[in-house]
């Protein structure tokens, strides 16, 4: 097992960006590509929309925006055109963050990857996939089994334990994708709601949470199927989309080394969040009252407050030494769960996933980004 040494501190935040294509009904309208990318520099480009059929930034025309925005982010995925030499494909995210944060949790630090964006722009896609495009979720799977495959012929002494958890975050409650949401339990009156807990030396935790251990690549993925599907079943027998939920997917690695000279075993244990948030196009509640109101509220709270303890993690003058004070993680579900998957010696990302053609939704996506930074 690799030493484990202290991370820089300060860069231990990431944050990436990533355009999609254009979807059929984009194509169909007509709809003009309002994003450019410079990979030399990663700086990314919002242009102002001019074409004056597309009722999407009709708001944005009336507002008389007049200059492009520009914003540089530690990387940016250029995945709208698959004939450019820059497109950034399933495999090139992985390889550019996946791997990198899969590295870190075999030398024992927690990681921790949002996707964050309006619905649609692609948060499932990059984190999920589809069969022939797996996204980054499945592509973690399967490179985490192949290294213990790995580490296992070279290192017989070495073994490895991994469980995997899946829950979503509603309206500031904790639903377990892992187990099969039954008409009672996903009613509306009695939802199957887990409880948080405070544990002095794990920190906060769900109540029953179901961990499932798993031993190869085909069980992880189907738990992964499983979740997935369960959280489509519940969120439609409660009218609702899952672009209103945060999933978190979560992979605990033990590793644990026996020294046969000595006798001594030693382990070393780290956890693998995979987050896709709900969609950012909720935060904005003007709109809603009653329970779309509090629902709205609520999300926008997770996701202000997710922005708000990133920004404090990526400024080393707003965390001391001792952990973390001055940051926000109380204020909001979200990120009291995934404490301890932020700061400390957790390597966080945050992947801002951009439609092409819509300006308001970016700019306001990409502003959010940047003041993560
Ligand atoms: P979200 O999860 O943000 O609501 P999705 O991931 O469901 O959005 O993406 C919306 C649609 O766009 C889906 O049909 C998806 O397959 C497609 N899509 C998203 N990103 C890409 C991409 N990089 N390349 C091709 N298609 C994409």
């Amino acid at each position: 097992i690799p030493p484990l040494a202290r991370m820089d501190p300060g860069g231990n935040v990431r944050v990436v960006v990533r355009v999609r294509a254009f979807l059929p009904r984009e194509i169909k309208r007509n709809a003009q590509c309002l994003i450019s990318m410079d990979p030399d520099t990663e700086k990314t480009t919002l242009m102002v929309p001019n074409d004056t059929t597309d009722s999407t930034n009709a708001r944005a025309r009336a507002r008389k925006v007049t200059e492009e925005k520009s914003f540089t982010f530690d990387k940016s995925f250029w995945s709208h055109n698959p004939s450019d030499p820059h497109y950034a494909h399933q495999e090139d995210v992985y390889d550019s963050l996946g791997e990198e944060f899969l590295d870190h949790n075999f030398e024992g630090y927690h990681t921790c990857i949002f996707a964050y964006g309006q619905t649609g722009s692609g948060k499932s896609y990059t984190m999920m996939g589809t069969d022939d495009q797996p996204g980054l979720i499945p592509r973690t799977c399967q490179d985490l089994f192949e290294r213990i495959h790995e580490a296992k012929a070279e290192l017989p002494n070495i073994s490895y334990n991994v469980r995997v958890s899946y829950f979503e975050v509603y309206n500031e409650h904790v639903r377990d994708l892992l187990v099969s949401p039954t008409s009672s339990s996903t009613s509306v009156t009695s939802p199957n709601y887990l409880k948080i807990r405070e544990s002095p030396t794990e920190g906060p935790y769900v109540k029953d949470l179901t961990e499932c251990p798993v031993h190869n690549l085909d069980e992880i993925l189907r738990l992964m199927r499983a979740g997935d599907r369960n959280r489509t079943v519940a969120s439609t027998k409660m009218n609702d989309t899952s672009s209103r939920s945060h999933a978190v997917f979560t992979i605990m690695l033990k590793q644990i080394l026996h020294d046969i000279e000595s006798d001594q075993t030693t382990e070393r244990s780290s956890r693998i969040r995979l987050v896709d948030l709900a969609g950012s196009e909720r935060a904005k509640s003007t709109e809603a009252t009653g329970a779309r109101l509090r629902e709205g509220s609520n999300i926008n709270k997770s996701l202000t407050t997710l922005g708000r303890v990133i920004a404090a993690l990526a400024d080393p003058k707003k965390t001391n030494r001792a952990g973390t004070s001055v940051v926000p993680y109380r204020d909001s579900i979200l990120t009291w769960l995934l404490k301890d998957s932020l700061g400390g010696n957790s390597k966080t990302a945050m992947i801002a996933c951009i439609a092409p053609s819509d300006y308001e939704e970016t700019l306001s996506t990409l502003r959010y980004a940047d003041q993560t930074k």
